[in-house]
Parts: structure tokens; sequence; C-alpha cells
């Protein structure tokens, strides 16, 4: 809400109206011009009487200003939104710790605030051997989370669609061989039970507006991922946040993977700036995907390394043991070696930045 005062208003007027909004809980920024002052108030608006304040002979008007995100807004929460991935899921105080699974112990992951995940991994989960073999070669490297699809949202209804409910145990062995905690998609909120073991779930690009799928999300204890439209303006991706947000489900990760432009050299155009941009406006981690953004592996590192320049919280990279044979985006899955490589850039990068 802003009021705007007149122009022969004095200083001990306006002190006096501050006080008075104060003790009501909000907090008041004064911009004073040539010909008006304006009061700008934040925080819960809705105990304030607006006539009563329009009354007031010192205001010449008030604006109501509604902002369309709120729980994602870095306005009402300035602090940065830390999301533990894995561990023992605790919320509280203190957070989560590492919880022991198959003889390892499964890390807990901070994303945002200053701690920095690679989640890395296959596009598909294809075979126990395949997976298990990713998954130790991007922990060596030092990811920190293990993706790998399992329902897989294909253009094409005739290609590999996924391992499904068996892709998710696939998961579950390489995370108890491991101890890395696993992200992998969601496309259905029936499925959810399948879910009950998956440290982050994934709402991929082609279901960031699936809102009874975003609903049923807020009702959970559960990180998610969200992924950016592949057609979405930043305001519409955060107010997808705010669909899982308003349902309490406050842990979210944003993921820029590229949007849809003219250009057609690379699968889709990486939108940088969205990490200064959603930096400003929420308190919510970003991390960015450069694998689904360029779609060629050997463009991959650069933009890996640009993302971290630009103050991302982590990367999101497909990571395949056998790129020429992968079942579904191989063009843009690293092997191994080239992880290796990108990880010691990406350091690099962090270590200046520091
Ligand atoms: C994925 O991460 O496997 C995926 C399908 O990505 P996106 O939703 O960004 O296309
Ligand atoms: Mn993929």
């Amino acid at each position: 809400m802003i009021a705007v005062l007149k122009k022969e208003t004095t200083d001990r007027q306006i002190h006096d109206l501050t006080e008075w909004l104060e003790s009501m809980g909000l907090k008041v920024h004064l911009s004073r011009g040539d010909y008006a002052t304006i009061v700008g108030l934040v925080g819960d608006t809705s105990n304030i009487d607006r006539e009563l304040l329009e009354s007031l002979d010192i205001v010449e008007s008030v604006k109501t200003i509604s902002e369309p995100f709120k729980k994602a807004n870095r306005k009402f929460h300035p602090e940065d939104t830390v999301v533990e991935v894995g561990g023992t899921g605790g919320t509280g105080e203190g957070g989560s710790e590492g919880r022991s699974e198959g003889g390892s112990t499964v890390g807990c992951v901070k994303v945002g605030g200053g701690n920095f995940a690679v989640m890395a991994g296959p596009c598909s989960v294809e075979s126990r051997d395949q997976i298990e073999e990713v998954a130790q070669a991007v922990k060596d490297a030092g990811a920190l989370i293990l993706r790998g699809g399992a329902f897989k949202p294909r253009t094409s209804p005739y290609d590999f669609q996924g391992l499904k409910d068996e892709g998710i145990e696939l998961l579950e062995h390489a995370r108890a061989h491991t101890g890395l905690p696993i992200v992998t998609e969601i496309m259905n909120p029936n499925h959810l039970p399948m879910f009950e073991n998956v440290d982050l779930i994934q709402v991929g690009a082609r279901n960031m507006q699936n809102f009874e799928l975003l609903k049923e999300l807020g009702k959970i204890n559960k990180p998610i991922l969200l992924k950016r439209g592949m057609a979405n303006t930043i305001k519409e991706w955060l107010m997808s946040a705010e669909y899982i947000m308003a349902g309490g489900n406050e842990n979210i990760i944003l993921c820029e993977r590229g949007i849809r432009t003219f250009e057609t050299y690379t699968r889709n155009t990486l939108d940088l700036s969205a990490i200064p941009v959603l930096k400003e406006l929420t308190h919510l981690p970003v991390i960015v995907d450069p694998s689904h953004a360029t779609g060629v592996a050997r463009y991959v590192k650069p933009m890996a390394l640009a993302a971290a320049a630009a103050g991302a919280d982590g990367l999101m990279i497909e990571v395949h043991n056998n790129p020429s044979k992968a079942l579904c985006d191989g063009a843009q899955s690293l092997t191994p070696e080239q992880f290796a490589d990108v990880m010691k850039g990406v350091n690099k990068i962090r270590e200046v930045m520091k």
C-alpha cells in the first residue's frame, strides 16, 4: 500500500503518521519529493482501515499495490531460503542430518543461501548397471545429488517413456550405494505414493503450469525442483511456485532450463538473466540446467561456468556412461570424464566468486 501525502505536510505530521503505522506492525518507507511525500507500507496491510487513512487531512491519496506472488516474494521474506535435500528430512530447527541406508549415509544437501549443489546423472534411468555406474562417477567428480528420469515426458508416444516405478527403485539402489540423495520427475499427481522415498521431486518444464499437480505438491513435506516452462515468463514461473507454497510446502528450488526462442542452433535459449532477476524477486534458490538449455554436450561447460558466475545456487547436468547409446538426450549428455572437467571449472569459478 502507498499513501501520497499533501505538499504542505510537516515533518512532525509525517513522524506521527509513521509511528501510528509502525504500531500496526508495518514497515514504513518514506520517499520525499519536491511536491509530495510518498509513504510505502510493507507488511500485512489487511488491518489498515484504508478509508480512515484516506480521510486524514495530510493524505492526498492511497493506492493498493497487490503483489501477485507473496510467499515467494523477497519483499516479505528478505533472507535466502535454504532447501535441504535428503538426510533425515527434518525441516525444524537445526534441520536435517544424514541418514543411513544400505550401508551408506545419505547426505543432507543444502541448496541456497551460499550453498551450491550440483545434481547430475542420466536423462533416464535405463538399467541397474547404468545408473549405478553413473552415480558413482558423478559422486567421485563432486556431484551432491543424483538425477535420473523414471517417468519421461517425451514428445513422441513411440519413444522410450522411462522405466517408471522400476526406475525409481533403481535410483533408490544407487542412493543406497553412493549416499547421494535422488531427484526424479513426477508427471501425474496419482503417482505420488511411488515418490515417497524420493528426496527431491522434479516438476518438469512441460508441467510447470499443471496446477492440479502443483496443488498436490503443496500438501506434502518434501522439497520440489520446479523447472521453468519453455514458454513461460519469470512471473508465471513464480506464480507456479506460489501455488505449491500456498498449500504449505515452502521448500522449492527453481531451475532455469532455457526457453523457446527463434534460435535453432541450440535446443533452447538459456536465460541467464533470470538468475539476477530471480535473486531480486524471490528468496528461493535458483539452479541452472545447461544440458536441456543447449541440447549440445560441448556447450554445457561454458554455460555451466557462466551460470556459476551469474550467481546460481547449483546446476543440473545430464551425464551418461555411454552417451551415443543413451535412450534419451544422448546429444546433450556428458561422459563422466567431461563432467569431471566441468566440475573442476565450476569449482574454480566458485573460488573466484568468493
Ligand atoms: C529432465 O530434466 O529430464 C527434463 C525432461 O527436463 P525439462 O523438463 O527441463 O525439459
Ligand atoms: Mn533429458
